[in-house]
């Protein structure tokens, strides 16, 4: 009689009974696995060894190598500074204020004693400081952020748009943490709005100072990090209003500008007259960073401390600026904060990295079933769990590589200051941030899920990642409204294509696109289902070019047509969700060219097949996500979209079989990977002893 296991398995107790069908059905666990489209036998590969897929070679050290380039030894520093002291790590249960004042002794002790200076390396090498990053966010994201607060925040406020005489006056102060500071930005009433802030900052030619208002109480600066107990000064953003310099002798707003106010007592620490700090209290995560919210009453301040780069008032009183117009000096001020934002891309890679590394490492562990009468098999070794982890895996890899492109983008516009490079660099990192925190975001909870009841105790990280993780998609900007802020830079590009202008680096291929893309899909490739062709980098940037292309136009039409009845923001907000997946898939499509290219530049012959391999499933799993996309419109036929199908099956089963080197190769520590079920070896024994077991002696 048939029988239905808890697998779900059909089968027969007689069948299974004879060492022949054993055989058969142990042989099938590996045939069941897909063949690609057009040939290629998986059984020699899955017989070779779980080292090698398709016949490669993956090693873990030549893969780290090409990943950590030279930023291997910094991050190596780090680690085994807080490696080595475990009084700074932070336990897995940790009232708040306990993890406020950890976070704070963690980062001082960064500094002071390990010696990493994180503003000297903002400013010399800003590649160097976003390794930093990431490795203070293994030890605790809390401890990431904190650190980004203090360094790109306050510190990137004061150097980027103050000038000379506040970086002669902060500079060193704010490195070695005398002077700790905060970023006041956000209002109770307005976040992503920032020129709509209302606090004021009145000048007073009197006195030669400005006053710092809260008008009411939507004003009060709300969440700013590092202000319920750490903080000495912060950067406040406020409308500079110059009295009877208006209309009519009425008061002349400027605009959003930012001032250093001294919040506390540099010998007592006591909050200062005027202002008033409350606690934003227990959060989500992030429990480590204080935020607080400040209120302003007629808080003086000299005249020195408007941070003046973009706008500066003279001793009369009177207003000059480089740049002619209120939006003009904003779109100013707010490129120069793009740091914070980069940082934030960057540090989530390795916080996809961390939870990947525990997810693949334990669905290597972990047995389930198997067939009858024979031992059990990995986890991993079921197609719903490489569906699951592998194209996961491989987005970390593509994300790792278009993260170093936008770092690289990034100093080179601290560098030239070139206008080009910093419209790109303020565009990508939105795109990229927005993008890489929603995926990572979501992630977190596929790897908890994939690692069944285990997953979930607190231990194994998945919920203080996911918490700690989550806002990452809201701060620095909302994640929603970035990427808007790509679609109308792609739009205006657009635009200028069509009045002949040129386009700036990464919308070049839209140059192209125009032409070649917008035609009639090609009826005899769109046929085309061999694997050499679908595994062709060009088939495949091409696909995701096609489809950006194919969106902005069609967006571009809608616009158009709705502006006639609904105006400017009515059109817009008609056409906004198609306008959200033209961002992204833009993006999409930068960071495959990234992935691409690093594939290409590997110097290492076998491990540029492995990341050929990876790059590969990242491509194609993509395509596969949106095939509806590309059916509708007969880019792809119907034979073509299941072989693709086939080959991102395929593809993850390869992955698989050089999982362990490819999470090995992120080269995290176990003692900053923590999770005992994420461990490299002895996983259940370091477990079982972490909830008090004694070792069982071998
Ligand atoms: C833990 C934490 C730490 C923080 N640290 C700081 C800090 O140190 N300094 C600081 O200044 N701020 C800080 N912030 C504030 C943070 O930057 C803001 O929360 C963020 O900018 C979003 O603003 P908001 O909360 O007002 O959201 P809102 O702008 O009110 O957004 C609410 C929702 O509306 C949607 N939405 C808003 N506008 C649009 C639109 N145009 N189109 C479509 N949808 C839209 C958003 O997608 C979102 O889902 C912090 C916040 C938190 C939670």
């Amino acid at each position: 009689m048939a029988t239905t296991s808890r697998s779900g398995r059909h089968g027969s107790d007689d069948e299974e009974s004879t060492p022949a069908m054993r055989r058969l059905r142990r042989l099938s666990l590996h045939l069941l696995q897909p063949a690609p489209e057009g040939g290629g036998s998986l059984g020699p590969a899955a017989c070779a060894g779980k080292r090698r897929a398709g016949g490669l070679d993956a090693d873990a050290a030549a893969l780290t190598a090409y990943l950590r380039g030279r930023h291997r030894k910094m991050q190596a520093r780090v680690y085994e500074f807080y490696v080595a002291r475990p009084e700074l790590q932070t336990p897995v249960e940790l009232p708040m204020a306990a993890h406020r004042d950890l976070c704070f002794r963690q980062m001082a002790a960064l500094v002071r004693e390990a010696g990493v200076r994180p503003l000297s390396l903002m400013a010399a090498d800003p590649a160097e400081y976003f390794a930093v990053m990431e490795a203070v966010g293994g030890v605790d994201i809390s401890l990431a952020i904190k650190v980004g607060v203090q360094y790109s925040l306050w510190g990137g406020s004061v150097i980027n748009l103050g000038t000379k005489k506040h970086k002669e006056k902060y500079f060193d102060k704010i490195d070695n943490l005398e002077y700790p500071g905060c970023f006041a930005m956000t209002e109770l009433h307005h976040g992503s709005n920032v020129q709509a802030l209302q606090t004021t900052a009145t000048f007073d030619p009197v006195t030669d100072e400005f006053i710092i208002d809260t008008p009411n109480d939507g004003a009060i600066k709300w969440w700013i990090g590092n202000a319920a107990l750490h903080g000495k000064f912060a950067t406040v953003f406020a409308r500079l209003i110059l009295p009877l310099q208006g209309k009519g002798g009425e008061p002349a707003d400027m605009g959003i500008h930012a001032f250093i106010v001294p919040i506390r007592d540099l010998e007592t620490h006591a909050v200062l007259p005027g202002i008033e700090i409350n606690d934003c209290g227990h959060k989500i995560g992030l429990n480590g960073v204080d935020n607080g919210a400040l209120r302003f009453r007629s808080v003086r301040i000299p005249r020195d401390n408007l941070l003046n780069r973009f706008g500066d008032v003279a001793r009369d009183g009177k207003y000059t600026s480089s740049l002619p117009t209120i939006n003009r000096r904003f779109a100013a001020t707010l490129g120069e904060l793009v740091g914070g934002r980069v940082g934030l891309a960057y540090s989530s890679v390795g916080v996809l990295k961390v939870a990947v590394t525990i997810a693949v490492r334990y669905a290597l562990l972990r047995q389930q079933f198997g067939p009858p009468k024979e031992p059990e098999i990995s986890v991993l070794d079921y197609q719903s769990h490489q569906h699951k982890l592998m194209p996961m895996l491989a987005s970390a890899y593509a994300f790792h590589f278009a993260r170093a492109y936008l770092v690289d983008m990034y100093s080179e516009m601290k560098k030239t200051n070139d206008e080009d490079v910093t419209a790109d660099v303020h565009v990508l990192s939105s795109g990229l941030k927005s993008y890489i925190t929603s995926y990572t975001a979501k992630s977190i909870s596929i790897c908890r899920e994939s690692c069944g009841g285990h997953g979930y105790a607190a231990v194994n990280r998945f919920g203080g990642l996911r918490n700690d993780h989550d806002i990452f998609q809201t701060f620095e900007g909302d994640n929603t409204v970035l990427l808007q802020q790509v679609a109308g830079d792609l739009l205006k590009q657009y635009q200028q294509k069509f009045k002949g202008g040129t386009l700036s680096v990464t919308w070049n291929y839209l140059r192209d696109s125009m032409g070649t893309y917008l035609s009639q899909p090609n009826p005899v490739t769109a046929r085309w289902e061999g694997e050499d062709h679908l595994r062709d980098p060009k088939f495949q940037l091409d696909a995701f070019r096609y489809r950006t292309s194919r969106l902005l136009h069609s967006v571009a039409a809608r616009l158009q047509k709705h502006m006639k009845t609904l105006g400017g923001f009515g059109a817009w907000n008609r056409c906004l969700n198609h306008l959200l997946t033209l961002a992204e898939s833009h993006i999409e499509s930068v960071i495959l060219a990234r992935f691409i290219e690093a594939v290409k530049s590997c110097p290492d012959e076998k491990t540029r097949e492995v990341l050929k391999l990876v790059c590969d499933l990242y491509a194609l799993e993509r395509i596969w996500k949106d095939i509806g996309t590309y059916r509708n419109v007969d880019y792809v036929a119907p034979n073509k979209a299941k072989a693709i199908h086939k080959l991102v099956d395929y593809l993850s089963y390869q992955v698989r079989l050089v999982a362990r080197e490819l999470v090995d190769a992120f080269d995290v520590p176990d003692q900053i990977i923590r999770a005992p079920i994420g461990m490299q070896s002895e996983a259940y024994a370091q477990y079982t002893q972490g909830v008090g077991f004694y070792r069982q002696p071998t």
